[in-house]
Formats: C-alpha cells, structure tokens, sequence
C-alpha cells in the first residue's frame, strides 16, 4: 500500500518507559491495538482510548520539542496557519466573539502557538492574546517576529488567574501531552464562565486511519494519544465542559485521489463525520 505523508515527528528512539493507568479512565487493562516502526499502541479495554503505554517521562517528552520543529513549522506555516483559519470559522468564532466582546472579556490563550501566525491573527481580530509554546525556538521566534507573549511553560506552570481567559485554542496540541486530562483541567479553570476551549486532533475514527492502519499520518512516535470523537468527548466533559460543537476534516491525503474525487471525499467526510482530523468546541458553563 502507498505510504501517507506522515506529519513528522521525532524519530523513534529508546527511552525510560514506564507503565502508566489509562489517562481517560484510569483502568490498567490493555489490548494490542497497532505496531509501528519502533514504538505501538495499547487500546484501553474499558474506555477505548489509544495510547502509546508504556509511556515515556514528561521531561523526555519535553525535550523532543528542540529547533528541529522550529524548521517543520516554518516549512508549513501558510498551511497550517490556513487550516487553523479554517477551524475558528467552523467553530464560528464571530459568534463567539459577539458573545465574548460585549462583556469587555477578551482575552485569548494560544497552548502550542508555534511561531504565532494564529495568535497574531486573532490578535487583528481584536483579541488581547498570550501563547504557551515549550518549543524555546519557536517561541522566540514569535516573540521576535511578531512581538507576542508567549510563556515556554508548560500550561499548568504557568499558574495563570482563576477565570482569566475567555478563550483557549489548542490545535494539534493533546495528543503530545503525557497528561491530556490534566490539561483539559487546568483550561476548565482558566476560561471564564461562558468562555471558550477549541480543540483539534487526529481522529482515529476518520476513515484514513481506518484506510492505512499503521501507516497512518498520525500514527507517530511523538502522539502519545490517538483520540476518537468519543475519547475526546468523554474527556471534555469529565473536566466540565459542554461540548457545542464537533467537526472533523480531511476526506483523503493530497496525491492519493484525483482532485474530484478528493474533493467529494472531503465534503462528504465533513457532512458525515468520518475526517482526518475532529474539531471540538466546548464551553464552561459554571
Ligand atoms: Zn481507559
């Protein structure tokens, strides 16, 4: 079968591992679920939740995140920076800023901002924006280039206020996180009541994960997690959130249908759910 270009990742490498509850539900019970090059998966048995288990340190993970991504991001910034466009207008951000913006809360919290072309734009859209970006390179980079705030803590050393954002965007970010649920927590307790967290990841569930398996674009080394709409769900609202909304993307990788036909795969994945990549957007109500 042809291989999917994979979004890349740190090669996989020996490192201290250790076995870990499951992060969704905390059960210890695991099935074989795929076998890359170097590294698998383990899906939960009571809960469903695809992780890479046994797992590696929080501090090993962190120190993947070097200049090397500096030069992917860069490579790929007007794409990214378009699909991130792309899933504010799903999320129907003008609705959210209608509500937001009367309020005079504007706050608006990038974690994995990158090198800051998404806050920068948000920051045009009237938001006062920060970003958390551990990636020291990258960081830099937008503080240097496009005059941002950005913290390379990771979210919950940060210690921001109590209710202090009124929204919180995610992209591509949970996945990599040894401690997903945590994070989901700590946003729960920094977004004001009525604001916003918007996330995105690769869904397991999409019909190219089910189509190339363990060749999968997003089934790398540095995904520790591969959620499902409903993993993901289950993970928002066990932290409190009230999920809005939910759409996924990408009927079929670039160069593996012709254009037509890409073009009815994506339209229909979105219609029915079945895409690449799900997009959640989720509430705090109290
Ligand atoms: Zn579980």
């Amino acid at each position: 079968m042809m291989r999917a270009q994979q979004t890349w990742s740190t090669p996989a490498k020996e490192e201290q591992n250790r076995h870990i509850p499951c992060a969704l539900c905390g059960g210890r019970q695991f099935k074989r679920a795929f076998d890359c090059e170097g590294f698998g998966y383990v899906r939960c048995v009571k809960c469903g939740l695809v992780q890479i288990n046994p797992q590696p340190e929080p501090t090993a993970v962190h120190s993947r995140y070097n200049e090397s991504y500096l030069s992917y991001e860069l490579k790929n910034e007007s794409s990214f920076f378009n699909l991130g466009k792309l899933a504010l207008k799903d999320a129907k951000i003008e609705e959210i800023e209608r509500k937001t913006f009367p309020c005079g809360e504007k706050r608006a919290l990038e974690v994995g901002c990158a090198t800051g072309a998404l806050l920068e734009y948000l920051k045009n859209r009237g938001w006062n924006v920060q970003g958390v970006e551990i990636s020291e390179a990258q960081a830099e980079y937008a503080r240097k280039n496009r005059a941002l705030e950005v913290s390379t803590l990771p979210l919950e050393e940060n210690h921001f206020k109590d209710e202090y954002f009124s929204l919180i965007y995610a992209s591509h970010l949970i996945e990599h996180l040894n401690a997903p649920y945590a994070f989901v927590k700590e946003a729960h307790r920094i977004l004001s009541v009525n604001g916003h967290l918007l996330i995105t990841t690769p869904n397991i569930d999409g019909f190219q994960a089910k189509l190339f398996g363990t060749r999968w674009r997003s089934a790398i080394f540095d995904h520790l997690y591969l959620f499902s709409k409903s993993t993901l769900k289950r993970l928002l609202t066990d932290a409190g959130f009230v999920i809005e909304k939910t759409v996924t993307w990408g009927g079929i990788a670039q160069g593996f249908a012709p254009p037509a036909i890409k073009f009815i795969l994506d339209r229909a994945a979105k219609f029915w759910g079945f895409g690449d990549v799900v997009l959640m957007r989720c509430a705090k109500k109290s």
